[in-house]
């Protein structure tokens, strides 16, 4: 941590000097990343609640497979692509390659044209006015059906300007793509705005979830979120479902999907076609 000298001035402590370092060489590395071909796109099961256990699509999440660290987590490197700017060209990346994977999957007639893929979206790549060029021109490019992405943001990306938020929320929407709001509960949370969102489904964050079993409160919790996110029109997916008694009172509570360790952990492509095979046996 950082701490102020006598005379006013900062001074840096070793932990501090590392930290520096780490960051320094974390920018450089994700620099060349993409070059060097060392992101993978892993893939979650979204499980239906109604009727239960049925795949309706995949969360994508980026990983980092450094030569010498071995896979990197999305939690390690993202903030650090954000803080340093890079997280645009990478999300470009991340679209292009989820879309192109699906259209694949497709065509190799894996998947039907039900299951959608779910990607991620940094508030900087929400707010760069070129979003719905690159949005058009992958889609073009790889001719997927809008109507198997979608996007997954956070309250955080729409408080800057809430007007032009909704504006870009509704261009997108006009695109036939559907829009999440993630980690929901953990944000803002607006009671005023969440009706003028033009988004389709909200993701109940992993720690109502993950506190669902422990008291009464929490599950009034839970159970309020739900309900208030129904009675606004939202479908709900619960994140990080993993036992059975979660899953239980989520199935209790009408929630209408989920996506946990309970049911897989995000799997690399060879991984989820496996996965694809057995979910959906043709
Ligand atoms: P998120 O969007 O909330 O993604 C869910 C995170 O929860 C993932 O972590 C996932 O591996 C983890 N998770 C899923 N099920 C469980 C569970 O049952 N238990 C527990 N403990 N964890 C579970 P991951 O992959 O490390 O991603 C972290 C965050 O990084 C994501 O949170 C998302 O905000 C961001 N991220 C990931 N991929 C991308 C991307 O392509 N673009 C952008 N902009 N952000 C990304
Ligand atoms: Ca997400
Ligand atoms: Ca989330
Ligand atoms: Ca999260």
């Amino acid at each position: 941590a950082k701490s102020q000298g006598k005379a006013g001035y900062a001074v840096f402590d070793q932990t501090m000097y590392l930290q520096t370092l780490h960051l320094v060489d974390t920018e450089t590395a994700l620099r060349q990343a993409v070059k060097k071909r060392e992101f993978r796109l892993y893939y979650q099961p979204l499980v239906h609640l109604h009727p239960p256990h049925t795949l309706e699509g995949f969360e994508v999440l980026l990983r980092w497979h450094q030569p010498e660290k071995g896979l990197i987590p999305a939690s390690e490197f993202i903030p650090i692509a954000e803080e340093t700017r890079q997280i645009n060209s990478i999300g470009d990346w991340v679209l292009r390659n989820a879309c192109e994977q699906l259209k694949t999957w497709q065509m190799e007639g894996k998947v039907t044209t039900d299951l959608y893929l779910s990607v991620n979206l940094s508030g900087q790549q929400f707010r760069d006015p070129s979003l719905l060029d690159v949005l058009d021109t992958i889609l073009e490019e790889t001719q997927l059906d809008p109507r198997c992405l979608k996007l997954e943001i956070t309250e955080s990306s729409l408080i800057h300007n809430i007007q032009a938020a909704t504006e870009i929320m509704e261009l997108i929407r006009s695109r036939g793509i559907e829009l999440s709001l993630d980690d929901f509960g953990t944000g803002f949370s607006s009671l005023r705005y969440l009706q003028q969102f033009p988004i389709s489904t909200i993701k109940v964050d992993r720690s109502f979830v993950h506190r669902l079993n422990n008291s009464d409160r929490n599950l009034r919790i839970t159970s309020a979120i739900i309900n208030l996110a129904k009675a606004l029109g939202f479908r709900t997916i619960a994140e990080g479902v993993e036992t059975h008694e979660q899953l239980t009172e989520l199935q209790t509570l009408a929630c209408d999907a989920s996506q946990g360790y309970l049911f897989s952990k995000p799997l690399p492509a060879a991984a989820a076609e496996k996965y694809l095979a057995i979910a959906n046996p043709h």
